[in-house]
């Protein structure tokens, strides 16, 4: 028997445990007191992450699609099929989507195909879907877009503000860290439409309508300004923009009374919450999907930034803008370049220099993709409906659109267009039913790489057992079909390794790290650019990266969701998450502890408006909305704001996403998740 280190596989907190291994099978997990992350503490998810891993569900060999029926197949026959097919299409006729949960060196490996195998401009992944507001509003006022500060030193912040996020259930372990700071006397603010197990350990609950952060976080700043309570050296010295933000914030539009109107919050609570926040000294924003999922999510992000600069929040411990990602991969997949605008490190495509760089390290003899912007996955999807025949070919790794996207009756007639499908996957999974070949994959402790957690720290897997049956790491699956098609030399990788050292030589925020600096517990932050360099826990200390070194403070007006509720639809949808299940449910729905606990989705109900509909707990009902309608059981409670209803993502059998709008924010085309009509009806009894 062993312990194997490794670092979880589910949220972006990077909390490492070890993999009990007996007789080369992984058969648990056990605390590693080491991380600095998360001290040897795990939430239920990484306490049960072993439990998938020997399903028998894995997939053990290629798929192959013969008369509308699987068949497995040779590695070789599938390959040959796949590499036949890829061949045949031309470079923008193809699109990848890349993956947030496998490893930095898989992601890498596959932005490199799609750009210089197959020559297409169009990659993307699930982080369009959650926080590619934070990619972009982050980056448009700080010069970088991710996480400011680290998970650690939300400990020393004096004043803890937590909107659109249920950190407690979603990201345990940084709850953890906003605990210990209220343990020493910090204040709590919480803003969200739903009282969660986060809102409950608040000092200060805010209860908002769904997208109506950007009135609450104006009204909080005129609230300031009023009072002079602003950081004035901070901005002085910093920060561009006064002007515009000032400008917009103190329009009457944002007065307490009238922002107490449109949030449903009431005034004197808006004045404490921008007393306090203002105030303490060392004030931090955590937020997540409740900001970055509207159709105004970079509006959102924005504000957040606004308050921060207002306020001098930023650049040391205990402060900062603190976006928590989603999945354990989806900064690495981000910074891995598997972004439709992007190389590795955010360097964009469309600059001539990048592009040089890129083509001349990797030597394709042919050439590379265009220095051209490609489709985000959600303009793909409507791409493939409004333009059949444009796109003909998709390659997915790690990803089940058919659960995880947007209007899912749209996304299946999306993926109906396509010629050739590949999903390269662990499991069989809702997507794979469209699919022509299913590649099977070694999961996160089958295989040695890196990720990169929500507070940029780039951490360790490592292999605990062999994949089972034929199945292979996802950048050795790439580079065999590379192999097939030719470019066998521009893959040559034989480890793990050699793919991160050949990314770390082009990609300057990880320049300084090698798996050696990676292995010590506390693992590096990036920027990292020298083998010398410490890493950065925490950003924009003296300057931020924009080019005169200053953040940027805008006036934004405040915009209502695309779709909001009428005599029709009388109520506001919003989704989420449940501590015990995990995105699309393929791997925690075969972990039997975490399906035991909530085994099915549900619609959570205020108990007036239940009373008003004649539902009671318990009882089915139907949730409708323009795009379709699902079944669902009631769960009815006083911890919901009423007019507003939530539904988890997770459950095929009463998906959300069959009711969600495919309303895209216009800059960062992110899905508006979190709002939309609907109507909730009683089932006739037969
Ligand atoms: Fe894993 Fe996140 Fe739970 Fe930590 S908080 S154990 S990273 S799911």
């Amino acid at each position: 028997m062993k312990y194997v280190q490794t670092t979880c596989p589910y949220c972006g907190t990077g909390c490492s445990f070890n993999l009990v291994v007996d007789k080369g099978i992984v058969t648990g997990v056990a605390p590693y007191q080491r991380s600095p992350v998360n001290e040897g503490k795990l939430c239920p998810k990484g306490t049960y992450a072993h439990q998938f891993i020997n399903s028998p569900d894995r997939l053990k060999k290629p798929l192959i699609k013969k008369d509308g029926k699987f068949v497995e197949a040779s590695w070789d026959e599938a390959l040959k099929l796949v590499a036949e097919k890829f061949r045949s299409y031309k470079p923008d006729e193809c699109a990848c989507l890349a993956s947030a949960r496998v490893s930095n060196e898989d992601n890498y490996a596959m932005m490199k195909f799609a750009r210089g195998v197959l020559k297409t401009k169009h990659i993307d992944h699930c982080a369009r879907l959650c926080h590619a507001s934070t990619v972009a509003g982050l980056a448009n006022i700080f010069g970088s877009g991710a996480m400011t500060n680290s998970i650690g030193d939300i400990a020393e912040s004096k004043c803890v503000f937590i909107i659109g996020s249920n950190t407690f259930e979603c990201h345990p372990l940084i709850g953890r860290r906003v605990m210990q700071a209220k343990a020493k006397g910090a204040k709590f603010i919480y803003a969200d439409p739903r009282y969660t197990p986060t809102g409950k350990q608040a000092d200060l609950y805010l209860q908002f309508r769904s997208g109506t952060d950007v009135a609450l976080m104006n009204g909080m700043m005129q609230e300031i300004i009023r009072n002079g309570w602003e950081n004035k050296e901070f901005i002085q010295n910093r920060c561009n923009g006064f002007d515009d933000l000032k400008k917009e914030v103190m329009k009457d539009d944002y007065s307490l009374e009238n922002v107490s109107k449109i949030t449903g919050v009431p005034a004197d609570k808006i004045k404490t919450a921008a007393e306090w926040f203002a105030k303490s000294g060392a004030s931090a924003i955590l937020y997540s999907m409740g900001i970055t999922q509207h159709t105004t999510g970079v509006d959102n992000v924005k504000s957040c930034g606004n308050l921060q600069m207002l306020t001098g929040n930023l650049g040391r411990p205990g402060t900062g803008v603190n976006a928590l990602r989603g999945q354990n991969n989806v900064q690495g997949a981000c910074d891995m370049g598997c972004l439709p605008v992007v190389y590795t490190a955010y360097q964009k495509v469309i600059d001539e220099a990048a592009q040089k760089k890129f083509a001349d390290a990797w030597k394709f003899p042919d050439g590379i993709a265009k220095g051209e912007n490609g489709y985000e996955v959600t303009t793909l999807m409507n791409v493939l409906t409004e333009k059949p025949g444009e796109i003909k070919c998709l390659y997915i790794m790690g990803e089940n659109p058919m659960i995880s996207d947007p209007d899912l009756t749209h996304v299946e007639r999306a993926l109906k267009t396509l010629d050739f499908l590949v999903v390269q996957d662990i499991f069989l999974n809702e997507t794979t039913e469209f699919a022509d070949v299913v590649l099977p994959a070694a999961c996160y402790a089958e295989k040695d790489g890196t990720q990169t957690s929500t507070e940029r720290r780039v951490q360790m897997w490592r292999k605990a057992q062999d994949p089972p049956g034929e199945a292979k790491g996802d950048w050795e699956i790439i580079a065999s079909i590379a192999a097939k098609m030719g470019y066998g030399a521009q893959f040559p990788w034989k480890t793990s390794e050699d793919v991160f050292k050949e990314m770390a030589t082009l990609t300057p925020s990880y320049g300084g790290m090698t798996y050696e600096r990676l292995n010590r517990p506390e693992a590096l932050h990036w920027p990292c650019p020298a083998q010398d360099h410490p890493g950065t826990p925490i950003l924009h200390g003296e300057k931020f990266g924009m080019p005169d070194g200053k953040g940027l403070m805008t006036g934004i007006p405040f915009k209502w969701p695309q779709e909001v509720p009428d005599n029709e639809y009388p109520f506001v949808l919003t989704t989420g998450r449940s501590i015990w299940q995990w995105h699309t449910g393929t791997m925690t729905r075969r972990s039997a502890s975490l399906e035991r606990e909530e085994p099915t989705g549900w619609v959570e109900i205020n108990t007036d408006d239940a009373k008003k509909l004649g539902v009671v707990d318990k009882e089915k009902v139907k949730a409708k909305t323009r795009r379709g309608e699902i079944t669902i059981t009631a769960r009815v409670t006083p911890d919901i704001m009423p007019g507003v209803v939530f539904i988890p993502f997770h459950y095929v059998e009463c998906a959300a996403n069959v009711l969600t709008i495919n309303a895209l924010d216009p800059i960062a085309k992110i899905p508006e998740s979190k709002a939309c009509a609907v109507k909730i009806e009683k089932i006739a009894e037969a």
